[in-house]
C-alpha cells in the first residue's frame, strides 16, 4: 500500500525504514498487539546496496520468528560449510545444524526484506513503500510525537505517534533530526565491490584473504553466488573506482583464480566505497534508533543483519515496557554486544595484519558471536514456554513471543 490518504492519523509506533531492522521491529510490535506504521521511501521488494551472508545469530532469530522456513522455501540454498582461505591455506569449518536450523542462508535482499515485510503485514502492521519521512513532529516538551510524510506523487501527510523508531539506515534522517550523539567511531574503512555469477563448483561460504585484499563467494538464490572483493577505501580510491569490473576481476584472479573464471560473466558490478563504523545514542524523548541507524560496523565480518535483528527485538521490548528504565536497558544491552563486535571487526577490517595473524583474529570474532548466540539461545528457551500462554490468552501487548508465520 502506498496511498497515504488512507493512513490513520495516529499510531502507537511509526517506524522509519522497512528493511531488516524496520520490518522486524514492526513485526514484533504488531504481534504483541501494537498499532504500528512502517514507512520506506524505496519500493516493496527492491534491492539495496548490500551483500547478505547471514551468520548464525540472524538465522537463529529467523527460525524463532517462523520466517526461516519461508526463506528456504524461496529456494535460498542452505549453507553447511564455510571455508577460510589464507593465501592458499584452507581452513574449512562445518556449520553445526540444530533443531529447526539446517545451516546458514544468504537470501538476496529482494527476498529477505520482502519476506520480513510480509511477516510484519501478516501480523497486522501497516507498511507503506515509496513514501518518505521528511521531518519529525515535536511537541511543546521537545518530545518527538510523529512524522511528516510525502509520497512519490508529492502528496503530504502528517501522522502522530507515541514513539518514532529510526530504522532508516546509516544516513538516518531520525538520527540527524534528533541530533543523536555519536558515542563511538570506528577507525577503518573498507570498500566492497560485488556482483552475481554462477559459481556452482564451490559449495558453502568461502572467505579469501591476502595482504590489503579480501574476497567472498556467497551462494544465494537463482543458482547464483554473490562474489565480493574488499579493499581498504584508500586503495579503492587509488586503483578501483574508475574501472570497477576490470579491477575486481584482476583482484579475484590474485585471490582465487577458480572464482575469477566464473565472475567474468556475471551481473553488473556494484560498489560501496566504505565508511568507518559508528555507534550512536540509542534513544531520546519519543524516539529510538535501530539497525544501521544506531550501529554500523564494516561489512567485512558480515554481521550487520544479525545486529539489526537482535537490536530490533531489544527496541520492541523497550517500547512494550514503555519506561525510561526499559529504554536504558535496550541501549546498554545493545552496546554490550556492539562494542566487542565493533572492536573485533576493526581488528580484521583495518587490514593491519600479517596473514598468519588472521586466524586468531577470526577466532576472536567467533568468540564474540558465541556470547551473542548464547543470549539468543536463552531467548529461544523462553519462547518454548510461550505457546501455553498463547493458547490460554489472546495476544498480549506485553508478549514478544511470536507465533510461527502462516503459510
Ligand atoms: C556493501 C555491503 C555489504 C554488506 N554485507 C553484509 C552481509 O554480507 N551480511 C550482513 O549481515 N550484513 C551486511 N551488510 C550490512 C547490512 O546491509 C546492514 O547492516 C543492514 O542493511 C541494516 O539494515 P537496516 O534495516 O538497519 O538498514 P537498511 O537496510 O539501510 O534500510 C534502511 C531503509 O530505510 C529507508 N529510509 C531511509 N531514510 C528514509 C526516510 N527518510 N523515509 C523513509 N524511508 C527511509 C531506506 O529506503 C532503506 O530501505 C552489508 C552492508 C554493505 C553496505
Amino acid at each position: 500500500m502506498s496511498d497515504i490518504r488512507s493512513l490513520s492519523p495516529h499510531y502507537d509506533v511509526v517506524v522509519v525504514g522497512a528493511r531488516v531492522a524496520g520490518a522486524v521491529t514492526a513485526m514484533l510490535l504488531a504481534r504483541a498487539g501494537m498499532r504500528v506504521l512502517a514507512v520506506d521511501r524505496q519500493g516493496y521488494g527492491s534491492d539495496t546496496l548490500s551483500t547478505h551472508a547471514l551468520m548464525r545469530p540472524a538465522v537463529m532469530q529467523l527460525a524463532r520468528w517462523g520466517v526461516l522456513d519461508r526463506l528456504i522455501e524461496s529456494r535460498t540454498p542452505v549453507i553447511t560449510t564455510t571455508t577460510f582461505h589464507y593465501e592458499g591455506r584452507e581452513v574449512p569449518v562445518a556449520i553445526r545444524p540444530e533443531p529447526g536450523i539446517p545451516g546458514l542462508i544468504a537470501p538476496r535482499r529482494t527476498v529477505l526484506d520482502r519476506t520480513l515485510v510480509d511477516a510484519a503485514s501478516a501480523a497486522g502492521a501497516t507498511i507503506v513503500h515509496d513514501v518518505s519521512v521528511r521531518g519529525l513532529l515535536v511537541d511543546e516538551r521537545s518530545r518527538v510525537c510523529g512524522v511528516e510524510l510525502r509520497d512519490d506523487n508529492g502528496q503530504a501527510r502528517v501522522v502522530s505517534a507515541r514513539h518514532v523508531v529510526g530504522a532508516d539506515g546509516l544516513g538516518s534522517t531520525v538520527a540527524r533530526q534528533t541530533q543523536a550523539r555519536v558515542k563511538v567511531r570506528g577507525r577503518s574503512s573498507v570498500a566492497h565491490i560485488y556482483g552475481y555469477s554462477p559459481v556452482s563448483s564451490l559449495g558453502g561460504y568461502h572467505w579469501y584473504f591476502a595482504p590489503g585484499l579480501a574476497g567472498a563467494v556467497i551462494p544465494t538464490n537463482d543458482g547464483l553466488s554473490c562474489v565480493v572483493v574488499s579493499v581498504p577505501t584508500t586503495r579503492f580510491d587509488a586503483e578501483f573506482r574508475f574501472n570497477l569490473a576490470a579491477t575486481r576481476l584482476a583482484a579475484l584472479d590474485k585471490l582465487a583464480r577458480e572464482v575469477a573464471v566464473h565472475a567474468a560473466a556475471g551481473s553488473p558490478v556494484r560498489a560501496f566505497r566504505g565508511t568507518p563504523g559508528l555507534l550512536r545514542q540509542g534513544y531520546g524523548p519519543g524516539w529510538l534508533l535501530v539497525g544501521d541507524a544506531g550501529f554500523f560496523r564494516d561489512p567485512l565480518t558480515s554481521h550487520g543483519i544479525s545486529d539489526a535483528m537482535r537490536d530490533a527485538e531489544g527496541v520492541a521490548s523497550a517500547l512494550l515496557a514503555d519506561s525510561e528504565a526499559a529504554m536504558r536497558r535496550f541501549e546498554d544491552e545493545r552496546d554490550a554486544f556492539a562494542l566487542p563486535i565493533l572492536e573485533a571487526t576493526e581488528a580484521i577490517s583495518s587490514f593491519e595484519w600479517a596473514i598468519e595473524e588472521l586466524p586468531e583474529r577470526h577466532k576472536r570474532f567467533s568468540d564474540v558471536l558465541k556470547a551473542e548466540t548464547a543470549l539468543l539461545a536463552a531467548r529461544s528457551a523462553c519462547d518454548r514456554v510461550a505457546p501455553l500462554s498463547h493458547a490460554a490468552h489472546p495476544p498480549s501487548r506485553r508478549s514478544l513471543r511470536a507465533p510461527a508465520m502462516h503459510a
